[in-house]
């Protein structure tokens, strides 16, 4: 579980990055970027420079601000050019010797590098590496890339990263460091985000626009699936090493991941996540007084709901931003009241009202228990549940924490028996061709899907090797420990 107990009721997207090359500040704008990315990964951080003909590395367990806020730690971090981190794990193995980016002295020299998504066959790479008699210093999928940029015999540390990629499978948005450049890539189908950026003569490449907007940087565009930007003294350099690959990016970053201020595939995410629910509304549209969000990932959609129905929105339920690191191991009786530390209900807003509350996804169920259960004693009449992404019936391989399949509320149930166990009068999710139409696609290409969309529909557009591997005890405990 996550160190922020409250929020274990959701999905986490496990990771943010930031590369920027070309300016005599390139820590503090690597920590302010990452300052930008917190939401992708709250439990720790890290950056990377290089400058004065050497490598600078700081790296914590913590929120950005704690981790960079001295000058003392920012004026170590020398250099023109910085790679930074920040990272969600959930599986107990927060430890530093997993906190990127993950930097190796190579007989090339040194190389850093810091990865958003996760690998599907990187326990087999790890089983063959090992077998080679590599040693391993942490448990993330990263090393993996590491090892096999170590063991390449290309000739660039350039050519040898995309040699090592060759060799991977699954979703990867990385950023790297060598003593002459700093590297972007994305994976051939780009499930996951990353954008460039151009501060003066400096670029910056990130997983999402709104660390560009913190340091005043322009958005120039996507790095697009399967390119390879290669930042250095003479400016940016595209490659494309991959084969072609039909573009599955991951539709859950407009959904809930990403910030609602970023620009992802050309689209603001927030008007994104109001033209859901307009969508919602379409397809689910039920007579009530008011519309009202869970906040706060829930708001954009419920504007959205509300302006294609005409129901009024109003905050029925308020969220309270400082639910800090306190209770990070709570007994049960403090877990219990963990939802009424983060949301309460607006009473006087709420009595005697038939509301439709809008949230963005149901993982477990746990926490819509017992919103519910709130907005209720605050005198609500009737409950409609309106949810802004389809059913969540399959685990995310790709750099996303998902619990175990069995744990996921839609895995077990039919909408009829999630409706009666969450307590609701009625529950609706957005269909998935209306989710597609939200995202101005005229539906689902079943033949060639558009996003990943795997989460919903198990159609997952990778091999899962590690997974698909005959040694499957074994394979499991380490994929857990490599999530
Ligand atoms: Fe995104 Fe779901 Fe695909 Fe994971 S499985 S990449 S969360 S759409």
């Amino acid at each position: 579980m996550g160190t922020n107990p409250f929020d274990d009721d959701k999905l986490h997207d496990e990771c943010g990055v930031f590369g920027i090359y070309g300016t005599a500040e390139a820590a503090p704008h690597a920590a302010l970027g990452l300052h930008a990315l917190q939401h992708r990964g709250q439990e720790a951080a890290g950056i990377v420079t290089f400058g004065g003909g050497q490598f600078h590395a700081h790296r914590d367990l913590g929120h950005v601000g704690d981790i960079f806020s001295s000058e003392r730690v920012i004026g170590q971090l020398a250099g023109g050019a910085a790679i930074g981190h920040v990272r969600y794990s959930t599986t107990g193995e927060t430890v530093l010797r997993n906190v990127q980016p993950l930097f190796a002295d190579l007989d090339f020299g040194g190389f850093a590098l810091a990865h958003n998504g996760n690998l599907t066959n990187a326990m087999a790479r790890r089983r063959d590496l090992v077998g080679r008699g590599a040693l391993f210093q942490s448990t993330t999928d990263t090393e993996v890339i590491v090892h096999l940029v170590a063991t390449s015999r290309a000739g660039s540390p350039v050519d040898r990263l995309i040699h090592a990629l060759r060799q991977t499978e699954g979703a990867y948005s990385l950023v790297g460091l060598t003593d002459s450049c700093v590297i972007g890539v994305r994976d051939p189908l780009g499930v996951r985000p990353l954008v460039l950026g151009q501060l003066g003569e400096s670029h910056i490449v990130t997983s999402e626009t709104c660390a560009l907007d913190i340091i005043g940087a322009t958005f120039l565009r996507d790095v697009e699936p399967g390119e390879m930007v290669v930042l250095d003294a003479s400016g940016v350099h595209s490659l494309r090493p991959f084969p072609p690959a039909q573009r599955r990016f991951c539709i859950f970053e407009h959904i809930y991941f990403a910030r609602p201020d970023s620009i992802m595939e050309g689209s603001s995410v927030y008007e994104s996540r109001k033209r859901i629910g307009a969508e919602l509304s379409r397809e689910n549209h039920i007579a009530a007084d008011l519309v009202i969000p869970v906040p706060d990932s829930g708001v954009p959609a419920a504007i959205g709901y509300a302006q294609e129905s005409g129901i009024p929105f109003e905050l029925g339920i308020i969220r309270n931003h400082y639910v800090g690191r306190t209770f990070i191991e709570p007994g049960q009786q403090i877990r219990n009241l963990g939802v009424k530390l983060k949301h309460n209900a607006n009473r006087a807003m709420l009595k005697g009202k038939r509301v439709v509350m809008v949230d963005d996804s149901i993982v477990r169920g746990t926490t819509s228990i017992k919103i519910v259960e709130m907005v209720r004693a605050a005198g609500v009449v009737e409950v409609h549940m309106r949810i802004a992404a389809p059913p969540t019936s399959h685990s995310c391989f790709y750099g996303i924490d998902t619990p175990q399949r069995g744990e996921l509320l839609a895995a077990r149930m039919d909408v009829e028996a999630m409706a009666s166990h969450i307590g609701v009068d009625s529950l609706a999710f957005i269909s998935l061709d209306g989710l597609y139409r939200a995202m101005g696609e005229p539906g689902r290409n079943d033949l060639a899907p558009q996003y990943c969309d795997a989460c919903f529909t198990g159609d997952y557009p990778t091999r899962l090797s590690d997974r698909e591997d005959n040694d499957l005890p074994a394979q499991l405990t380490l994929l857990a420990e490599l999530a």
